[in-house]
């Protein structure tokens, strides 16, 4: 069987050692199995993200001697491939208009971090038809309807992580209540979420294993219903632990203490970030 996977940071800060484990755990896995390792940037956050960070990552990468196929793939060409096919769903009447509060679109649109609940957003707006857009208006997914228009096959995904290794099934009842309508695209910039970003170039480059932080488990179902809305394979999922401070806290990219290019200034070799993060 085909084995493609790939690493897919956010070039919104320096890669650490969180970033280092998920790195190596995915290309080495990719090796074992004869297969392939991709490198994407996942640069729609067009606030926060930087080519000087996705630069500081290619070096990382390199420096921790891990080879990549093909080309890197950024996301901040593809907005308009990935607008052009959200429409399609606007075609088949599966989105509205939201104009609620900006501040809860970012955060819903960031990517995600662990500990921080979702909102599951109350549907205000979800009587609007789309004739009602205005350019502010972020486009949300009307959840129940997309559920009405899928066949009744059973939501299903493979996860071989070892905190939830099982077939997973989505649940709709169950996806209503703790996904609800989420945002698919801030339209005043044409941002699409990083979820449906991620989910499209996962089929189109043809990625058949999923391999990512447990932190992104929760994202899994909401990427599985847009395989199905838009006939997209489902790749197997691995959502692997995370690398946690001292004090048991996840690290984040502001963790600087725990930065790659830290280490290596330091004359720590890759060997060395291979034993501290435990492979
Ligand atoms: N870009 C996401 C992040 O840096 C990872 C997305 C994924 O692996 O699916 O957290």
């Amino acid at each position: 069987m085909a084995f493609v996977t790939r690493f897919a940071p956010s070039p919104t800060g320096p890669l650490h050692l969180g970033h280092a484990y998920s790195a190596i755990f995915a290309h080495d896995t990719a090796r074992a199995h004869g297969g392939q390792f991709l490198l994407r940037m996942e640069d729609t956050d067009l606030d926060r993200s930087k080519p000087e960070w996705a630069s500081s990552i290619v070096t990382d990468i390199t420096w921790l001697g891990l080879s990549w196929d093909g080309p890197i793939h950024t996301q901040s060409r593809r907005i308009t491939n990935y607008n052009q096919r959200l429409e399609r769903l606007v075609d088949r009447g599966l989105l509205y208009p939201c104009a609620c509060s900006r501040n809860d679109i970012r955060a819903a649109l960031a990517a995600p971090q662990e500990g921080v609940a979702h909102q599951v957003y109350p549907g205000t707006c979800r009587h609007r038809p789309m004739s009602s857009r205005q350019p502010e208006d972020a486009l949300r997914l009307d959840l129940a309807q997309a559920f009405s228009e899928l066949d009744p096959v059973p939501l299903e995904f493979v996860e071989t992580g070892a905190a939830h290794a099982c077939l997973h099934q989505v649940d709709p009842v169950e996806a209503m209540a703790k996904i609800g309508d989420v945002i698919l695209s801030r339209k005043g910039e044409d941002i699409v979420a990083y979820f449906l970003a991620s989910t499209f170039d996962d089929a189109d480059q043809g990625v058949t294993h999923v391999i990512r932080g447990e932190d992104l488990f929760e994202f899994t179902p909401i990427q599985v219903i847009l395989q199905r809305l838009f006939s997209l394979p489902t790749p197997i999922y691995h959502h692997h632990r995370l690398i946690r401070d001292d004090q048991g806290k996840r690290l984040a990219k502001r963790d600087d203490a725990r930065a790659l290019s830290k280490f290596c200034a330091e004359g720590a070799s890759p060997a060395d970030i291979r034993a501290m993060v435990g492979l």
